[in-house]
């Protein structure tokens, strides 16, 4: 196996200038299409990273499902032309092999696979002794062990370059996203890998062009890394991913009107204001944490009382009332609904919980 000559270095920097940026097709479908996508997207100055699928995932059967190995000859040209390294999207280890046999730059591994640990664990066996920098994207389920469980394999493979993409999760309700953000999942990778650059993918989190902008906007202001933008030379005949795809200028468009904030300031008086709002937080903080001791508490005395009594825990009149209460209350204190309605049912599952041990002598 020829070594990749390591050419991106996934790391994070504190108050970047610019995120890092990664685009190109959806797909690679022709010759012509990759390199003029890629020559356009050069010129923009912006792209660190091109990017394109030559092996597709595709839901149903009879769709393009990629060019294959002939493109990753493509995408090497293109990358020769433009001097931007090339990432393709691996899936097994026929993969892996034929596209180190290229000399492509970077690797990814997609939602569908990342949610098979033998698919992740069969890519990063054949990874072992490479030197190659590997993206992984989130599963399609919001399940953040199993994105975790994919980054271990990976780096127990011996990988260091690793970044992770969030691009969405599935979910059977319809909503304004193809693939829901839950931005919480990604801000607790975060939490538990600070070290590890975070990429962002709106293209598969919006499926449509108009939100690419909002989302992209939003990722920064979560301080995330870099995005990841699907770009076409036309995007309405594009073979995948049609809708959700830019022209390269439009594509500029989007980089060009982020708003990038820093992370830290160095200025005090702006620092001194911080903490001392900070520290309002945490009385407040605190203040909660008495109050909910204090209501599990009585939770606790009214279990005792309706297990003296033979009562069932639920009681789904009194359950009814209390939401529609606190959300009548919490709407009129400008907090929304849904928000009440979630903080009222973490506690209501709590105090069962509580209640549940005391009648069952746990
Ligand atoms: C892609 O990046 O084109 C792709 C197939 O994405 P995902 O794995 O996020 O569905
Ligand atoms: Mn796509």
């Amino acid at each position: 196996m020829i070594l990749t000559e390591k050419k991106i270095k996934f790391e994070r920097i504190s108050n970047k200038q610019k995120p890092f940026i990664i685009s190109g097709p959806c797909s690679a479908e022709t010759s012509e299409q990759v390199i003029r996508t890629c020559v356009e997207l050069s010129k923009t100055n912006v792209v660190d990273l091109l990017r394109a699928g030559v092996w597709k995932p595709r839901t149903k059967p009879d769709t393009f499902e990629g060019v294959g190995e002939e493109a990753l000859k493509w995408l090497k040209e293109a990358s020769k032309i433009t001097k931007i390294p090339v990432a393709v999207e691996v899936a097994n280890s026929k993969h892996v092999e034929l596209a180190l046999k290229y000399q492509i730059d970077v690797l990814w591994i997609g939602a569908r696979t990342t949610v098979n640990p033998f698919s992740v664990q069969e890519i990063a066996d054949s990874l072992k002794g490479v030197n190659v920098p590997v993206m992984v994207k989130n599963p399609i389920n919001p399940d953040i062990e199993l994105w975790i469980g994919a980054i271990e394999r990976i780096i127990r493979a011996g990988i260091k370059n690793i970044a992770a993409i969030h691009r969405g999760f599935s979910s059977y309700e319809k909503t304004l996203y193809r693939n829901k953000p839950y931005w919480e999942i990604p801000i607790e990778l975060r939490r538990r890998y600070p070290n590890i650059m975070l990429i962002c993918d709106p293209s598969h989190i919006s499926g449509s062009r108009d939100l690419l902008q909002s989302i992209s906007q939003k990722a920064m202001d979560l301080n995330f890394d870099g995005l990841m933008i699907e770009s076409h030379i036309n995007p309405d005949i594009a073979w995948s991913d049609s809708k959700q795809q830019v022209t390269p200028i439009d594509f500029k468009k989007i980089i060009d009107n982020l708003i990038l904030r820093k992370d830290k300031s160095t200025n005090n008086e702006f620092n001194n204001t911080l903490d001392v709002l900070r520290e309002k937080i945490d009385n407040i903080d605190l203040e909660i944490l008495d109050l909910i001791e204090a209501r599990m508490k009585i939770v606790e005395e009214i279990g005792k009382y309706k297990k003296d009594n033979n009562i069932t825990i639920f009681q789904p009149e009194r359950w009814r009332q209390i939401i529609n209460s606190r959300t009548e209350i919490g709407i009129k204190k400008n907090l929304s609904e849904k928000f009440i309605k979630e903080v009222f049912e973490v506690i209501h599952k709590e105090s069962i919980k509580k209640q549940y041990k005391i009648m069952n002598y746990i």
